[in-house]
């Protein structure tokens, strides 16, 4: 807060802007008495001169898979239905007390599975930039609440593309942080060896803020890295060495326009003095693929918790024997998409098909991992598309999977080597919509990421 208003007043206009854009979708729950309750709680601490902490009065939104104790928690699933968070996610404890306001739980694909936010049992999020377009996904409703000014920053996670995609549909900045930075105690798992949670917002600094406070070292998550969170510091302008994949800017799937602006853009970098080459990606074909078998698979298996005895929705007939029952629950608890997702990934994993898909798929990341720690070892940034086009509309894609699959294709390759990326707002279409462009850098260089972006988004 820079002292011109009151932390109820900037809830109270949050909350006003929700209610007069309702029509967007974007949360869920909304907890507005109790975030009004706060923000003057923190009016009044601040008044009487308690120092602020570094969130104080910043009101953010959370993708609803992330645990706040005591609030609904949905996934977007009718097999969530009734169900309240027993604890707070790490990323929650941490923003709580730097003393943000979280203001409401935000739409998404259920289980965070999708690319358009229309696979939620909450029905669909709109684009505020053209109502009769998608958002993106899965985390829709956390793009479209920075986009619309409804909150601002948001949470989502990011398995596949789900904070860059639709940050790329919505004009906004997108971080998914290295796998690894973030602890995920308290997010719902899709694919746990994929899933980050990562930060939606208008500015760098903002981003890299947010990062800063809910980063690092966590007893609940043995994957973090014993590492101190990246710290926000203002670099002098650099020369970066970039590369971008020949094949993915070749792609017959890319928009022509997309891909025009972005090598125009790289060709004006160039004349600035950064190196940008355009290298051999032989293996681009293969991501997608890998991606869905590998993400189904640790889907099935996650996703197997969800059996109507100990959580949330249990179908009503209660005369039913226990495999029976569970069939019922899950066969009417869970949606269409989540339901192919569990079916294809029990198959990739069944004994006779385990090593012809799975075992292929492990052996795809591997050479992507090495690959990838080549290139990194002659260039800062690899820059690609965020996604092949901007928002699609909406149900236009819904009865082909396989197209909808296909547009995760510039986005899962960080997910799949774990490294971070970035879509940057930098663009618009002829159509009328934004775009991006994503970044990427080695694993743990969030900070270096975010100073190439803050220095191309100055440009
Ligand atoms: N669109 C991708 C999918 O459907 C990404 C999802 C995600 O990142 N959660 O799997």
């Amino acid at each position: 807060m820079d002292g011109t208003a009151s932390c109820e007043e900037a809830v109270l206009s949050y909350l006003t802007a929700i209610e007069q854009q309702k029509d967007l979708n974007a949360y869920i729950h909304v907890y507005g008495e109790e975030a009004l309750a706060r923000a003057r709680e923190l009016d009044r601490q601040r008044r009487s001169g308690k120092p602020m902490a570094r969130l104080h009065g910043v009101v953010i939104g959370l993708k609803d898979v992330i645990a706040y104790k005591d609030h609904p928690l949905t996934a977007a699933s009718r097999i969530l239905g009734g169900y309240t968070s027993l604890y707070n996610a790490t990323v929650v404890d941490r923003m709580l007390a730097e003393e943000a306001i979280l203001i409401g739980h935000l739409n998404c694909d259920e289980f965070a599975m999708g690319s358009s936010n229309e696979n939620s049992a909450y029905g669909n999020v709109l684009n505020a930039r053209d109502k009769s377009r998608v958002p993106g996904g899965s985390s829709g409703g956390s793009a479209v609440a920075v986009q619309a000014g409804l909150c601002m920053l948001s949470l989502g996670s990011d398995t596949g593309g789900s904070i860059r995609q639709p940050a790329d549909f919505c004009g906004i900045i997108g971080l998914k942080p290295t796998y690894g930075r973030v602890s995920r105690y308290g997010l719902i798992a899709y694919a746990s060896s994929f899933d980050q949670i990562g930060i939606f917002g208008r500015s760098v600094r903002d981003v890299a803020l947010l990062l800063e406070v809910i980063a690092g070292e966590d007893e609940y998550d043995s994957t973090i890295k014993r590492q101190a969170p990246p710290v926000w510091k203002d670099a002098p302008s650099q020369k970066y060495r970039i590369a971008y994949f020949k094949e993915a800017l070749d792609h017959p799937g890319l928009d022509p326009e997309i891909r025009e602006t972005i090598l125009q853009r790289t060709e004006e970098w160039r004349e600035a003095g950064h190196t940008v080459e355009a290298i051999d990606f032989e293996l681009l074909d293969y991501i997608v693929p890998a991606y869905y078998v590998l993400t189904t698979a640790e889907a099935s298996s996650n996703l197997a918790r969800f059996d109507g005895v100990r959580y949330g929705y249990r179908t009503g007939d209660r005369q039913l024997e226990l495999t029976e029952f569970y069939k019922r629950t899950r066969s009417e608890g869970f949606g269409r998409e989540v339901k192919r997702r569990i079916l294809l990934g029990t198959f990739v994993l069944s004994a006779g098909f385990y090593d012809a898909y799975f075992t292929k798929a492990q052996q795809v990341r591997r050479l992507l991992v090495e690959r990838t720690n080549l290139i990194f070892k002659d260039f800062d940034v690899i820059i690609l598309p965020t996604a092949p086009s901007t928002a699609w509309h909406t149900g236009e894609k819904m009865d082909d999977p396989i197209s909808m699959y296909l547009a995760d294709i510039y986005t899962v390759y960080a997910n799949l080597t774990g490294i971070p990326g970035i879509s940057l707002p930098l663009f618009g279409h002829t159509n009328g919509m934004p775009f991006g462009v994503q970044a990427m850098t080695s694993r743990f260089n969030e900070l270096y990421l975010l100073q190439f972006s803050h220095q191309m988004m100055q440009q």
